[in-house]
């Protein structure tokens, strides 16, 4: 490492190079606190050649390196290597190029999702995809975690919203992956790799007009179920709105706390649907939303900005807000199909019972994509254990109902366990196989999604003995 951070410090300006050890500290986990490790050093380059030569110096030397956005990833995808370097791209935050009359954007990595909406919203445009923590995270952990958000229902994810990417390649070339490029889609393999195949150094965004119009529902009901069977409801009558969210009880709670958001008091559950499109079509499906929706017992309409951002002050800040209710918690990401949201609302219910242990549920209705927030006292001895229980009890089920181990916050380190449950060793090696292609030294973002480093050039099989990684402790086997 010595020698690699003398070379950094030529290849870059002297404050882009950090080795304090406190300033170290400041990287040493993302959103997700309980991984927590020092990076061996961080650099913070300004522009793709920069990344290049930071990255083919580490080939140099056999150094893994992570790239880092803005630290809000929720499955310590950006937790770094103590053994590595740490690629933070807070420095690259230059819009480009905005180009409306091919509705396109090209920005830099380190570029917040909201800016850019901020930069064409006067035009009337947008970038669709609006993950919670928009106004912080990055475009270049937006494309790595192919992140999605309440108005993913209907405009789709990051995947659906990125033309081209500038990559610096794990061996340290710059290439461009283009949507329109013939041949096998590399772009698609890139979006969502979480950092394992490279870095993005320049991303190309889809802009989206902002619709004629907008109408947003807040439905109230005494229960989840009854919230649970309104969507169902909805979709079946051919309507898909930009978003539907729903929040039970507890998460209804915390966000009062929190925000003062005001949601009918004594909801079970409450549902936040939201129009968008011609306004004819708006005013057609509202008018239908209103039958489906007859059941709850308070309904709320919001046709201007200031009464819908109300309505959605309370959803959008409910994961920042358990804080109030509870000194620690994890916020947990799974798939059901829609139909089986009632029964695995359910059996969460019975989970949280039988642990003592309270599950607050904030999700993304309309895709099935749950958020359980799992409360513990950290301080309370074994709850944390109990937590954990509860949390992998909760992805047991969405694999039972057919469901995902991860709808939009990624597998990362956190969830690299699991994916052998959903995935059999012959999926997990043709997966490396990708891996490989684009990284055959396992540099890039190590240790991250797959749940033991099978290594580039082994034959697939089943394992026997120890894996020599695991024998030096560099690896764990699950
Ligand atoms: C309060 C809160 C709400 C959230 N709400 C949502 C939500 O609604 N929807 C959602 O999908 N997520 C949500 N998230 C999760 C998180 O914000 C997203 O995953 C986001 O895309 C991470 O961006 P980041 O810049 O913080 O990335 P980081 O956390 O820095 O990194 C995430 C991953 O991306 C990789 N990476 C970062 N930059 C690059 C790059 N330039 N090239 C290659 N790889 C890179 C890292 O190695 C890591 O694997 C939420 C998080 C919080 C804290």
């Amino acid at each position: 490492m010595d020698s690699l951070t003398a070379a950094l410090r030529e290849l870059l300006p002297h404050d882009a190079v950090i080795t304090d050890p406190v300033r170290l500290r400041t990287y040493e986990c993302d959103g997700l606190t309980y991984h927590r490790a020092t990076p061996g050093v961080v650099v913070l380059p300004e522009s793709a050649e920069q990344i290049a030569g930071v990255v083919r110096l580490c080939n140099e030397t056999g150094v893994p390196f992570v790239a880092r956005g803005s630290g809000t990833g929720l499955s310590g995808g950006a937790l770094p290597r103590e053994d590595g370097v740490l690629i933070v791209t807070s420095k690259m935050r230059r819009i480009l190029e905005i180009d409306l009359p091919n509705r396109r954007a090209v920005v830099e990595p380190g570029v917040t999702n909201l800016a850019i909406t901020e930069a064409v919203r006067d035009q009337g445009f947008y970038y669709a995809p609006d993950p919670s923590s928009q106004q912080v995270c990055s475009i270049g952990g937006n494309v790595a975690e192919n992140s999605g958000g309440a108005h993913c229902l209907k405009h789709g994810f990051t995947v659906n919203h990125v033309e081209a990417c500038e990559v610096v390649t794990p061996d340290g070339d710059i290439v461009v992956l283009d949507r329109m490029d013939p041949g096998y889609d590399l772009l698609g393999a890139f979006v969502g790799s979480e950092g394992t195949l490279g870095v993005a150094t320049k991303v190309t965004v889809r802009l989206t007009r902002v619709p004629e119009a907008v109408t947003t529902v807040l439905a109230a009901y005494g229960t989840i179920e009854q919230g649970g069977e309104a969507v169902s409801a909805i979709i079946a009558a051919g309507i898909v709105p930009a978003a539907i969210e729903m929040m039970d009880a507890l998460s209804i709670e915390a966000a009062e706390a929190a925000v003062r958001c005001a949601y009918p008091s004594g909801a079970g559950a409450v549902l936040i649907v939201e129009l968008d499109g011609p306004r004819a079509e708006v005013t057609r499906q509202f008018a239908r939303l209103l039958e489906i929706c007859s059941g709850a017992f308070e309904l709320r309409v919001a046709d201007d900005p200031a009464e819908r951002a109300a309505i959605w002050k309370g959803r959008k800040s409910a994961f920042a807000a358990v804080g109030r209710i509870s000194p620690a918690y994890i916020v947990q990401d799974g798939v059901v199909p829609r139909t089986s949201l009632p029964q695995v609302l359910a059996a969460i219910d019975g989970l949280s019972r039988e642990h003592g242990i309270r599950v607050a549920n904030v999700f993304h209705a309309g895709d099935g994509n749950l958020h359980p927030l799992v409360l513990f006292d950290d301080a309370e001895p074994g709850a944390g254990e109990r937590a954990e229980a509860v949390s992998g009890a909760i992805l047991d089920l969405c694999i039972r109902h057919g469901g995902s181990i991860t709808g939009e916050h990624g597998v990362g380190v956190d969830k690299a366990k699991h994916m052998p449950k959903m995935f059999s060793a012959d999926d997990l090696d043709t997966m490396q196989l990708v891996r490989c292609a684009f990284d055959p030294r396992g540099l890039s973002n190590p240790g991250k999604v797959f749940p033991t480093p099978r290594l580039c050039g082994e034959v697939p099989g089943v394992r026997r003995g120890v894996h020599p990684l695991v024998e030096s402790g560099k690896a764990e086997q699950f």
